[in-house]
């Protein structure tokens, strides 16, 4: 039975689990022994419901008829209940290649863990809810912006079938803060806003990695068996080989969480290792993007523009690196590298072994045979939307037709016109996909059915979320409803929503701040 969020059954477990921090006063320090400190949300202003994710509401067992400001107050942080038990948690990570020493949840604090009607656990958190003893002299708040973005992200992703953490709700806080969007020296006044994240929880490799920095075995223990407990309580009693197995459970899920990232298009911008989760999920959507013209050289963080470290196609290969920081972090509690490159060795392979399925199947073929090559330098050779292009494929019927005629069903993936070589090798191509789709023989409808299912047609691109923030800035809510409901069914054909949301990215967009370029700044 669904009921009000104030009626949840709370059990703190990560609370009971781990030390906590002695220290109640809240100011940034160094917190030594602990996995979490309490502290409980800064009040916001004027706390207003701008989303709400009816889906994640019924899989915490919450009722929909609510009074929206007590319901605002609480998911704003402004109302604590009784049964609830805030706080952050302490974690480390490398960021951008650098070990970082103690990171933590800066701005996000837990309400608690709420055990569903369903059996299940999910931790809720509140991301922007005020300082913490990790916000390291920053605000612990986030803008609107990038929050609305986190929000309509994770909603998406969900529905694209990648693990994601979940949102639950998108509230405004009615105060300004300050950010300097391009860090261009010129702050200025955001509204606010504060996202209520959903997931079984949120472990991150950076949580291991504080307590292996800080030689502190006995938390390093206790961690590791919490997260078994929690997460893996197929792998067995606690102990160096289940510590061994649960590495090797975390590097497949990261494995095909990869593969996800690269199929959908998707690009995480700040893959450091306090923002991978040890779930396997796509955790903290800071500056991320999506593919559009394909480049596999593409990142949205301008933060990373330089080095371009967290680029589309070399996320695959930054999740193998991430995966060597935790295995660093785990050897003193296992004392045996064996178990660590055989989980390493295992990441590599899972991926190699899902991505050539996700290939194949992204073609409707059974045995891809170099075609996927081939598309690939086509992509690269014409500036080409790769979200566009797999969705044509995926409703194209198999038979031959005139060099004109598979240039004009490609056509609307196409942002520049090709070159008269290019559309040679363009129907060079899709001529012998089309072979062998028939020389396959599967029934086209079937096939074309099944690619569907893997090439979605609705993505959140940059310049899309943008609008969405453009309108709810100017307290517009539609466009932000709007996409939100569409991006619920993002393999279904939505032929209503095309002219808006299955389209190349205008020309207004190319360079324009949030659509092309993103910073941190958040
Ligand atoms: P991110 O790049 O968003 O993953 O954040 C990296 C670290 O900075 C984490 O420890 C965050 O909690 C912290 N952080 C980011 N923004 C803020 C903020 N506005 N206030 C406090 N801490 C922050
Ligand atoms: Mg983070």
């Amino acid at each position: 039975m669904p009921m009000p969020l104030a009626e949840l059954h709370w059990d703190h477990r990560y609370r009971r689990d781990l030390p906590g921090d002695p220290e109640p006063a809240v100011f940034s320090r160094q917190v030594l022994g602990a996995g979490w400190s309490a502290v409980a949300p800064t009040p916001v202003a004027a706390p207003r419901l701008l989303a709400w994710s009816p889906e994640v509401a019924s899989l915490l067992g919450i009722a929909p008829d609510h009074d929206p400001d007590a319901l605002a107050a609480v998911l704003a942080g402004n109302t604590v209940l009784p049964a609830m038990a805030p706080f952050a948690t302490a974690y480390a990570g490398h960021q951008f290649g650098h070990f970082a020493g103690q990171l933590g949840d800066g701005r996000a604090i837990s309400l608690g863990e709420v055990l569903t009607p369903a059996g299940e656990r999910y931790e809720l958190q509140l991301k922007g809810a005020g300082r913490t003893p990790y916000s390291r002299g920053a605000d612990g708040r986030a803008v609107l912006r990038s929050s609305l973005r986190e929000f309509l992200c994770s909603e998406a992703m969900h529905h694209l079938g990648v693990p994601t953490t979940r949102a639950l709700s998108l509230v405004g806080t009615g105060d300004a803060v300050v950010r300097d969007l391009l860090y261009s020296g010129d702050p200025r006044p955001e509204p606010g806003a504060v996202v209520c994240r959903v997931a079984p929880s949120f472990l991150r490799f950076g949580h291991f990695e504080l307590f292996a920095w800080r030689q502190d075995a006995a938390n390093l223990t206790r961690l590791a068996d919490h997260a078994l407990a929690r997460h893996f309580p197929e792998l067995g009693p606690p102990g160096p080989a289940a510590y061994g197995a649960m590495l090797l459970a975390i590097a497949k899920r990261t494995a095909r969480l990869m593969a996800d990232w690269m199929r959908v298009g998707f690009v995480h911008g700040v893959m450091n290792t306090d923002n991978l989760s040890v779930l396997g999920l796509t955790i903290d959507y800071g500056p991320y993007g999506w593919l559009e013209a394909y480049d596999p050289g593409w990142t949205p963080n301008t933060t990373d523009a330089q080095h371009r470290r967290y680029r589309y196609g070399q996320q695959p290969a930054v999740a193998h690196w991430n995966l060597a920081r935790l295995a660093e972090a785990l050897y003193p509690i296992i004392q045996d590298e064996a178990p660590l490159h055989a989980a390493l060795d295992a990441y590599a392979a899972t991926f190699a072994d899902v991505w050539t399925s996700a290939a194949a199947a992204r073609l409707g073929v059974l045995a891809d045979d170099g075609l996927s090559e081939g598309l690939d330098a086509r992509l690269r050779a014409t500036e080409t939307d790769m979200v566009i292009a797999f969705r044509l494929l995926s409703d194209l019927g198999s038979e031959d037709r005139s060099d004109a005629a598979w240039l004009a069903a490609l056509a609307p993936a196409f942002y520049a016109t090709p070159s008269a070589d290019e559309r040679a090798a363009w129907v060079a191509w899709l001529r012998s996909w089309a072979a062998r789709l028939r020389q396959e023989g599967r029934p086209d409808p079937e096939r074309q059915a099944a690619m569907r299912r893997v090439n979605p047609r609705y993505v959140l691109r940059n310049w899309m979320a943008q609008q969405a923030i453009d309108a709810a800035e100017a307290g517009d809510l539609t466009e932000l409803h709007r996409l939100h409901d569409v991006l619920r069914r993002p393999y279904d054909d939505q032929p209503a929503h095309d002219a808006r949301y299955f389209q190349r990215r205008p020309d207004w967009a190319r360079h324009k701040p949030g659509c092309s370029m993103l910073s941190c700044s958040s």
